[in-house]
């Protein structure tokens, strides 16, 4: 056993998946000579993050003996910004070159704090946090990563004069919502074997999500109760959400 405790991923670049050994405690090489026989079955690195493979992607059931599984996680979902009224202002082939920084910014985001990408809808995408790499604190992992994405953003928008007088177009950027609870794992299509989560706490992310302007990042209660010092002198919002009962109390992070 002690071959495979030391093979324990503990930082980024880990050289074995780090979502088959949180879940199944099982060492599948995805980096160097090892990972080479590996990929010869079509086992790689999942585009979920660098550092889970595609067995932990598509292969659920496998993983983890059931069709899905309730579990804790924090979701994040982010969308841009005055998208629509940019795709009239210029060309298709420009619109694409922003749409795949977007994603790949966000991507990083999320990466660099051990969440997955697991859906990418166009100017959006959802990630999951704590499922398949376990995060002990996932709902400050989750926050923390709308934050970088928010600096990257803000950052890239600068440079940007999109307006036609030269000045950056301030309803231009990102918006981001996330809620932490439990949520349904697993497969849930019949044509696709890739895993996704379900149910209330998903929900109540992308409602938190669309009613994000640009630059804000609405964070459910239960995700900021678990951070406090982060709220600081954060605005809460009351929200009255599509398909949700109750009103919704979220804090609202901005990153300047
Ligand atoms: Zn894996």
């Amino acid at each position: 056993m002690t071959t495979a405790t030391s093979l324990v991923p503990t930082q980024h670049g880990a050289s074995i998946c780090r979502g088959c050994w949180d879940q199944m405690r099982v060492p599948i090489p995805i980096r160097g000579a090892l990972a080479l026989p590996f990929r010869a079955f079509g086992i790689t690195r999942s585009k979920m993050n660098p550092n889970i493979c595609t067995i932990c992607e598509r292969s659920f059931r496998y993983v983890k003996k059931q069709r899905h599984i309730t579990t804790r996680a924090t979701i994040l979902f982010a969308d841009m910004r005055g998208f629509t009224q940019l795709s009239g202002r210029i060309g298709a082939l420009e619109l694409s070159d922003i749409v795949s920084l977007f994603q790949d910014r966000c991507a990083q985001a999320v990466w660099a704090h051990d969440g997955i990408v697991n859906k990418q809808m166009g100017d959006g995408l959802m990630a999951i946090f704590n499922f398949p790499i376990a995060i002990k604190d996932h709902a400050r992992a989750a926050v923390s990563a709308a934050m970088d994405m928010q600096r990257a953003h803000a950052t890239a928008l600068d440079g940007a004069k999109l307006g036609e007088d030269g000045v950056t177009d301030r309803t231009l950027g990102v918006g981001i919502g996330i809620h932490s609870g439990d949520v349904e794992v697993g497969e849930f299509s019949s044509f696709r074997s890739d895993f996704t989560a379900i149910g209330g706490t998903v929900n109540l992310a992308a409602r938190l999500e669309s009613q994000a302007a640009a630059g804000e990042i609405l964070v459910s209660a239960e995700t900021a109760d678990q951070m406090p010092e982060i709220l600081g002198d954060a605005e809460a919002r009351l929200l009255s959400l599509k398909g949700i009962e109750h009103t919704v109390r979220a804090n609202v992070l901005r990153v300047n």
